[in-house]
């Protein structure tokens, strides 16, 4: 849950961005990767955004040029988000007070809670659920050292105290394999890999 984001959203009754706030992060964060849930994500609401770019100028990007897509967007890499302007409703604080905890209630009840993941570990592929697909293919069952997905929702990858950055990558690659062997789909990483095993 993002407690800064949500305390201005319900305080206000910014209405449409409900969503947002239970989504762990900044809004730069949710900029780069067009952060979502709840069948929205940040492109749908963005009007504006500053930034800095890596000669030091700051000015309001076009966000058109953006080219947002699912958890994508062009944004480039040596810019910074230093403000967002977001669009939404004016409505009852108490309404989208409302909003905010039926949506951290449905993630209470819906996803792993206190362990230590990043989240969706693969995107959806189109006309599909990636926690399916890893379901099915037996992806869920796997383990890799101190990696494994988690049992209340096999797309949260969970790494305990002793997994290792190779142990969550091949657990990532193993799953990738049996999913593309057992249903022909391609699953693509949602987590950023940063640097080399
Ligand atoms: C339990 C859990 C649940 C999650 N649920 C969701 C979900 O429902 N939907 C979803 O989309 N994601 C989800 N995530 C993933 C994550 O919360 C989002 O991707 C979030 O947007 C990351 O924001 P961050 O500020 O932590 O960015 P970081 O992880 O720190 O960075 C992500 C990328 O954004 C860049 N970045 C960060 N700040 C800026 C900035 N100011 N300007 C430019 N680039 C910047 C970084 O360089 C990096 O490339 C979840 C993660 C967890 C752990």
């Amino acid at each position: 849950m993002n407690s800064a984001l949500k305390k201005v959203v319900a305080e206000n009754g910014l209405g449409g961005l409900e969503f947002l706030c239970s989504i762990p992060g900044s809004l730069g964060g949710m900029l780069r990767s067009n952060a979502g849930c709840f069948g929205s994500d940040l492109s749908t609401v963005l009007k504006k955004a500053t930034v800095i770019n890596g000669k030091g100028d700051i000015f309001e990007a076009d966000c058109k040029d953006f080219n947002f897509g699912y958890r994508h967007s062009d944004f480039p890499a040596d810019w910074i988000v230093l403000e967002v302007c977001l669009q939404f409703e004016k409505k009852d604080a108490q309404e989208v007070r409302k909003q905010i905890q039926a949506n951290d209630e449905y993630r209470q009840t819906h996803q792993p809670q206190g362990i230590r993941t990043a989240g969706s570990t693969f995107k959806n592929p189109e006309g599909y659920r990636a926690w399916e697909l890893i379901k099915n293919s037996g992806g869920a069952d796997m383990v890799v050292g101190g990696a494994r997905m988690s049992a209340q929702h096999c797309n949260f990858l969970q790494a305990d105290n002793t997994a290792t950055a190779a142990d969550i990558e091949k657990l990532g690659r193993n799953i990738i394999a049996a999913v593309k062997e057992k249903t022909g789909v391609d699953l693509e990483w949602e987590i950023k890999i940063i640097g080399q095993e």
